[in-house]
C-alpha cells in the first residue's frame, strides 16, 4: 500500500480521519452518529510514557506472552498473518514491532476471533482471514504520537489515539483484519488497509456503491467478513472497515489491564 510521509498525513487529515490508530475504539452501529465530532471533543491529557529505547525483535513476542496474551494462530492455525506494523508498509512508514510474527489478543477475543474465521470458513470454504494488527502496546501507542509530532495535538488525535486515553487495540480487544484466498493473497475491499479517505468507512459504503465508486465486489467482500466477525460478537467501527471490536472500552476496562 502508499507509504505516506508525515507531511502527507497533516495534507490528508485535514479533509479526512484515518485509521484504526484512531482515538474511538468503541463500537458504533448507527448512521446517526457522528465519530469525527465525538473525537474532537474528547479531552487532551498529554502524559509522556517511557518508550523503550529498543525493544529486542526476538523478544516482543515473548514480552507479550508473559502479559497472559494468546497467539492467535495457537488456537487457530489456518490464520494468514501481514503484521503491518513490523514493516514499513504502514501508514507510519516505521518498522515498529521489529520482526515479530504473531499476533497477539486476550484468551478470550483470540478465541471469538477462531469462531468468526470458523464461521467463514463454513460459509466460504475457499477464503481465509488475514490480520493486520493485534495488541498494541501502549509505548507502540506513545511512539506512535511521538512520530507524528510535527502535527498539532488538536488534529493528530484525530488518527492516532492519544495513548494517554488507551484505545481497544491496547487492551488486546481489537483485531485489524481482511479476507484473503487459500494462498493469503488479500481481496479487494475497495481501499486498503489505514486508507485515511472516507471510501474506508462502513458507514458510508450504500453511497459509494450507489455512485459506483465501490465494486458490488468490493462490497460483497466488506459484507462476508463484517458477516462472519458479526456472528462471533464483534462489532464494527463506523470509519474503519478492517477494524473489529471484541467488546467496548468500559467492558475492556473492568476486565482487562492495558498492556504496556
Ligand atoms: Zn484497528
Amino acid at each position: 500500500m502508499t507509504i505516506f510521509s508525515k507531511d502527507t498525513i497533516f495534507v490528508l487529515l485535514l479533509g479526512v480521519f484515518a485509521g484504526c490508530t484512531s482515538s474511538s475504539d468503541d463500537p458504533v452501529t448507527t448512521k446517526e452518529v457522528s465519530p469525527e465530532s465525538e473525537r474532537k471533543t474528547e479531552v487532551i491529557t498529554l502524559e509522556e510514557l517511557e518508550v523503550p529505547e529498543s525493544i529486542q525483535p526476538d523478544t516482543l513476542g515473548i514480552r507479550l506472552r508473559s502479559f497472559g496474551l494468546t497467539s492467535v494462530t495457537e488456537i487457530d492455525s489456518t490464520f494468514f498473518i501481514d503484521l503491518k506494523y513490523a514493516s514499513t508498509d504502514n501508514f507510519l512508514g516505521e518498522n515498529i514491532y521489529g520482526n515479530l510474527k504473531e499476533v497477539f489478543l486476550q484468551d478470550t477475543v483470540a478465541k471469538m476471533l477462531s469462531k468468526a474465521h470458523a464461521f467463514l470458513k463454513e460459509e466460504h470454504p475457499d477464503l481465509r482471514m488475514l490480520i493486520y494488527d493485534g495488541v498494541r502496546p501502549l509505548w507502540v501507542q506513545q511512539k506512535m504520537w511521538n512520530l507524528l509530532d510535527s502535527i498539532p495535538v488538536s488534529e493528530r488525535v484525530k488518527f492516532v489515539s492519544n495513548p494517554a486515553n488507551g484505545s481497544l487495540h491496547n487492551f488486546a480487544c481489537a483485531v485489524d483484519l481482511t479476507l484473503c484466498d487459500k494462498q493469503g493473497n488479500p481481496l479487494d475491499m475497495g481501499a486498503g488497509y489505514d486508507d485515511m479517505r472516507k471510501i474506508a468507512y462502513p458507514e458510508l459504503e450504500s453511497h459509494f456503491l450507489e455512485s459506483g465508486e465501490l465494486s458490488k465486489e468490493q462490497y460483497q467482500n466488506r459484507m462476508i467478513l463484517r458477516k462472519s466477525m458479526r456472528k462471533a460478537g464483534f462489532s464494527q467501527l463506523p470509519t474503519e472497515w478492517w477494524h473489529y471490536n471484541a467488546m467496548n472500552r468500559n467492558t475492556a476496562r473492568g476486565k482487562f489491564e492495558i498492556v504496556p
